[in-house]
């Protein structure tokens, strides 16, 4: 999943960003509004952590050009402990949630499963899809018969991705992007090498292949 941590503190994104990938988060780093807005407007985020103080700017203003170009990703605010206006404002500015520094990390990312989960319209800390089950909070994939089977960061990511919306396509191009950051430059056979390895798991009935135009998850066999 794919996360945009918008933060001009160096120190703070630097931890953020080790805790949010063990999280299973590919986090994307903005230091400036500027950088922000241009890309939460480009780019396919799943949530946005965001910081209301920055170097050119209020994180505000950026949240109201995002929501301006109609683009509805969760937006968590992070905002200065007590400043309830900061908060108020936020809310009203289309954010989903609030968190006042210091934060602890465990409660960021509680907090933005949940904003994630709404966007999607669940309730539970589980994925369910036809005859699977993938519990978040462990990154584990369970299966009809009992069995539980413990998936590495990127396993979990790239499966997390198709049964999120099972029937809907996606090329191989949507998944890098959701499985890899700006920075990082893989090669596009790696989400064969991952399909491959996730069929083993689930079948290969449960991902099927739309030649020239890329994978899907089957919740119906
Ligand atoms: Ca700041």
């Amino acid at each position: 999943m794919r996360l945009l941590l918008v933060e001009d503190d160096h120190l703070l994104a630097d931890g953020l960003m080790s805790q949010l990938e063990k999280a299973g988060f590919r986090v994307d780093w903005a230091r400036t509004a500027r950088e922000a807005i241009s890309l939460g407007v480009q780019e396919d985020y799943r949530a946005v952590v965001l910081d209301l103080g920055l170097p050119d700017g209020n994180g505000l203003e950026v949240l109201k050009k995002w929501r301006g170009h109609q683009i509805g990703f969760p937006v968590l605010i992070l905002t200065a402990r007590g400043d309830w206006q900061d908060k108020v404002g936020g809310l009203k500015a289309g954010a989903d949630d609030y968190l006042a520094k210091p934060f602890q990390m465990e409660e960021l990312v509680a907090r933005l499963n949940a904003i994630i989960r709404r966007s999607e319209g669940r309730v539970e800390s589980t994925l369910k899809s036809g005859r699977f089950e993938l519990d978040e909070n462990r990154q584990i994939l369970k299966m009809t018969d009992g069995n539980e089977h413990t998936l590495t960061g990127t396993e979990f990511r790239l499966l997390r991705c198709l049964m999120s919306r099972p029937g809907q396509v996606f090329s191989k191009e949507q998944l890098m992007e959701q499985l890899y950051s700006l920075n990082d430059t893989p090669n596009e056979n790696v989400i064969e090498a991952y399909i491959r390895r996730l069929r083993k798991l689930v079948g290969t009935d449960s991902i099927l292949t739309r030649r020239g135009q890329g994978y899907l998850f089957n919740e119906v066999v």
